[in-house]
């Protein structure tokens, strides 16, 4: 077979731990063999970052601004223990925060839907995809504890000087207060994300709030997705046949668990926080989740849900045998060929993308799998398999596909 030519690079950022070895494994058995793949390689493995001082992360952010479209490893982000274990010049910043916070992005979590590996909520038969707003909110707080009586007040003083000011509550005794904010131009760019990546995928979008309670702060949210929808977007979903739909967020989580899915649910920081957790634990299992980082400039970044799987490459480094999950860590090329193969007006390397999915799917679904699978699934008849064989087994099968 011809290897499938590709134009534009992709931005590949190397990562850390069991899931690097993962990482050179996806090349070498089920992309390279069948691709003449053209890379631009960042390694944000920890120990490059360290000698770059995290510049490589910042030169792959730009990458991707200029070329459209990268795929990620899962990495190391720093805590006190690691920077004693790799002796870290000092505790970098999560690549994720930094690529985030240079792309401006929103990140996209989904399911990777399987026989056999059954979610807990028997009617969720498609994906239900959610969209976390990362920006504000609780996580970037003001809080006082109150000791005693006396009043709390909201102020804003504006540029100009001129106050505003609101009485919070006047407290008779011991007690809390708190102050979020979130802005307009984040906002905006969450919705448009959400709009985006809703149409790419040709699914439902919902977004919830509680703007029945929160009259100014979550209306807000309300009022500029409403916006963007009207401007920018209505036309687009009408001609895909796909609704957007904005409820309560009390009524989304009771609709959730009795739809079908196949939607992108967007969620204020707080409730994607939350139910992105429940989401993925209810599908399953965190190696069976996708992520995706979508800038409202129309770069994408995907990867893997989960982590660098640490305990396992333990065990890996003490040459033991392995039975780590690949598949979301495949999705994530996958995810990335195709886009850019959409892009590129590329059909094969669609095509490509498309049949190492199935591949995947189908090596779960004919009893083939890892130790995390071989735990939940429904299937019968099942045989475990390490690391290797399992990308191996995912192999034969798309080799018959192409
Ligand atoms: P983790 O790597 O997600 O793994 C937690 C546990 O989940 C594993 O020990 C394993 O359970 C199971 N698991 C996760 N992925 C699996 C897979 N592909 N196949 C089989 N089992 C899988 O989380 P962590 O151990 O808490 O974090 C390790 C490192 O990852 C940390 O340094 C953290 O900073 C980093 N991290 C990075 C990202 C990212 O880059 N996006 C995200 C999260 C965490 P068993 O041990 O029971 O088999
Ligand atoms: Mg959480």
């Amino acid at each position: 077979m011809e290897k499938i030519v590709m134009k534009t690079p992709l931005v590949e950022m190397d990562g850390d731990e069991m899931t690097r070895i993962l990482w050179q494994m996806i090349k070498d058995e089920l992309l390279l063999p069948f691709v003449d793949l053209k890379t631009e390689y960042y390694d944000l493995g920890l120990e490059e970052r360290d000698r770059t001082d995290d510049k490589v992360t910042e030169d792959a952010a730009n990458a991707i601004m200029k070329y459209g479209v990268g795929v990620k490893c899962a990495t190391i982000t720093p805590n006190p223990a690691r920077v004693t274990e790799y002796g870290l010049k000092k505790m970098y910043k999560s690549p994720n925060g930094t690529l985030r916070a240079m792309l401006d992005g929103t990140v996209f979590r989904a399911p990777i839907i399987v026989k056999g590996i059954e979610p807990c909520v028997k009617n969720w038969k498609k994906p239900i995809t959610i969209a976390r707003h990362a920006y504000g909110d609780v996580y970037k707080n003001t809080e006082l504890h109150v000791d005693g009586p006396g009043k709390a007040e909201l102020v804003f003083t504006a540029a100009d000087g001129t106050e505003t000011r609101k009485t919070i509550f006047e407290f008779d005794g011991p007690g809390v207060v708190q102050g979020v904010y979130n802005i307009d131009e984040s906002i905006l760019s969450f919705a448009r994300s959400c709009f985006a990546y809703a149409l790419d995928r040709k699914e439902d979008l919902w977004f919830s709030t509680k703007d029945t309670i929160s009259k100014t702060y979550d209306r807000e949210f309300k009022e500029i997705f409403e916006q963007v929808y009207e401007n920018e977007f209505k036309e687009r979903f009408e001609e895909a046949g796909i609704t957007f739909f904005y409820t309560l967020i009390d009524d989304a989580v009771a609709r959730i668990m009795k739809c079908d899915g196949g939607l992108v649910w967007a969620c204020k920081n707080y409730d994607g926080d939350v139910f992105s957790d429940m989401l993925s634990s209810a599908f399953g299992s965190l190696a069976m989740m996708t992520s995706v980082l979508v800038s409202p400039k129309g770069f994408y970044e995907y990867e893997a849900a989960h982590g660098t799987v640490q305990r396992h490459y333990y065990k890996h480094l003490k040459g033991e045998a392995t039975s780590t999950n690949s598949v979301a860590t495949i999705f994530a090329w996958s995810g990335a060929l195709r886009k850019r193969g959409e892009l590129d007006e590329l059909p094969e390397l669609v095509r490509f993308a498309d049949a190492l999915e199935k591949a995947c799917l189908s090596t779960i679904e004919e009893g083939v799998m890892t130790g995390d699978l071989v735990r939940i699934t429904t299937l019968s008849n099942v045989r475990q398999v390490g690391s290797l064989e399992f990308i191996q087994e995912i192999r034969k099968r798309l080799e018959k596909l192409l």
